[in-house]
């Protein structure tokens, strides 16, 4: 394959990367696929979107709160499993949050113990 824009013969290891060797124009497949992806992305947002109205982009839901009817049977074992992963993942995040505190207390705690004996 050549570049689209100076027309210089490209190894398949200059195609995996996203501009040309050469003239560090951005190449047109790799282009399209970030295309692709944004419009992909666009649209289940969009969807999502609509699914729970009033949520911040950048904070889509994993969970399903309930909103009208379900879209089928499915969609709503969907949205359980959905909301069971998150619970764990919140329980996870608790854990984690109450827990890195203390183990970074301990470890600061027993370090400033070994540094006030080894430096006595
Ligand atoms: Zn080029």
């Amino acid at each position: 394959m050549n570049c689209e824009t100076c027309g210089a013969t490209l190894s398949l290891e200059d195609m995996t990367r996203p501009n040309c060797p050469y003239c560090q124009n951005v190449l047109k497949h790799h282009a399209r696929a970030a295309e692709h992806a944004a419009l992909v992305n666009k649209v289940l947002s969009d969807r999502i979107g609509a699914q729970y109205p009033g949520m911040p982009p950048g904070q889509m839901p994993q969970i399903g709160y309930g909103f009208g009817a379900p879209m089928n049977p499915g969609f709503q074992q969907f949205q359980e499993q959905q909301f069971q992963g998150a619970m764990k993942r919140a329980g996870w995040i608790t854990a984690v949050s109450i827990l890195v505190p203390i183990v970074l207390l301990l470890a600061i705690g027993g370090g400033m113990v070994l540094w006030m004996l080894v430096s006595r």
